[in-house]
């Protein structure tokens, strides 16, 4: 019997998966030149899904990369020349701000316990920041930052540049990209296909950023520099051969969730959590870990346990249910549930049915 996962990525495949990889086999999408016509009319048609989906104007270019990853450097080279201002509150947050002291940037941080997230009207940003970091949905810890609180963050502070990590959540979360200067993910998560592709959507404003940089001799990359991405991007090109697989995919997949609807998406995905999360809460030996409600992840949903977590986690692997283990050290004491649109109804029911019997 084939196993379901509820991982945070790589995570369950989209329904339709199959049948578009067998459609791009039959048309020998893995052969075509990234230069030629076939390979722009895939870009285009991903790049107008993917708009529609995240509601994403004319005013921001949608970029590959080759993972989220790079694009932690990528939008670090790019978007600031010395300063930049990171929320770290679990691993991912961490290695960003990470990569910007790497970078030689001076990086200020506001620090939160794991588990915890910020009160971000407390947040004061030093005056020589260019570039605020922030991470919409903390992988390992399943602490979300809410959308209206990011918003608000960057009307008080207008003239920086905001890039949010929203590896963990797209396409979940509604942000208003007039707020947003740039925002990235990668598709093996909440778009339900193999990894190797990072998503970069970014605005005009980060791109003269970008030029303004390099034209004062700042090193903002080689093959991947924003400029250089941008410019092949208005023929939609890449810099170099890029996945190209992985763009039909995400094309198709983007427009099954646009005949879906996005709002239904979003309303499945707060239903879900919200069964969930009432599981946990009346659960003999599971609970939360995210203690305020208004910082719990609506699709990573992370519990503790007074149990053996590796027992739980087997338990489920018996019945061909695959969950995520506790990040690092709380491999013991946590678990980790992805929420992501690749699951069918049936399969949350599934999960919630093992769940309610792991004690
Ligand atoms: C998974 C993840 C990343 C890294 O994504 P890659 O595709 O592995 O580069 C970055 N940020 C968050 C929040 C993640 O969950």
């Amino acid at each position: 019997m084939p196993k379901v996962f509820f991982t945070p990525g790589p995570a369950q495949l989209y329904p339709t998966f199959e049948p578009h990889v067998l459609t791009a086999v039959r048309e020998q999408i893995g052969s075509i030149s990234h230069r030629s016509k076939q390979f722009k009319a895939i870009y285009q048609h991903a790049d107008e899904q993917l708009r529609l989906l995240l509601h994403i104007p004319a005013t921001h270019a949608i970029l590959f990369t080759g993972s989220a990853t790079e694009i932690w450097e990528r939008a670090l080279q790019n978007g600031s020349g010395r300063e930049s201002f990171h929320l770290v509150n679990g691993s991912f947050s961490k290695r960003f701000y990470e990569f910007a002291s790497e970078l030689g940037r001076t990086a200020h941080k506001v620090e939160a316990p794991f588990g915890s997230g910020f009160n971000l009207d407390d947040i004061i940003l030093p005056e020589g920041v260019e570039l605020v970091c922030l991470t919409h949905n903390e992988t390992s810890s399943g602490v979300s930052t809410t959308v209206a609180d990011i918003h608000q963050l960057k009307r008080r502070y207008p003239d920086k540049l905001f890039v949010v990590d929203m590896v963990s959540s797209a396409p979940y979360p509604d942000f208003d990209f007039s707020l947003v200067d740039s925002a990235f993910f990668s598709v093996q998560k909440g778009f339900g296909l193999p990894a190797g592709l990072g998503v970069w959507i970014v605005n005009e404003r980060f791109l003269h950023k970008a030029e303004s940089l390099k034209a004062q001799g700042t090193y903002i990359g080689t093959h991947h520099s924003l400029p250089t991405l941008w410019k092949n991007y208005k023929s939609f090109e890449t810099p170099a051969t890029p996945n190209v697989l992985g763009i039909y995919l995400l094309g198709r997949v983007a427009q099954d969730m646009n005949q879906k609807g996005i709002t239904e998406i979003r309303r499945e995905t707060e239903n879900r959590a919200e069964r969930i999360y009432k599981l946990l809460e009346d659960h003999p030996v599971l609970k939360p870990a995210v203690t305020n409600p208004k910082h719990r992840s609506h699709t990573v949903l992370v519990a503790s346990t007074t149990d053996s977590a590796p027992a739980i986690i087997e338990g489920l692997k018996a019945k061909n249910i695959v969950i995520g283990s506790g990040y690092g050290t709380y491999k013991e004491t946590q678990i980790r549930i992805a929420n992501f649109p690749a699951n069918t109804e049936e399969q949350v029911g599934s999960l919630l049915t093992a769940l309610q019997k792991s004690s």
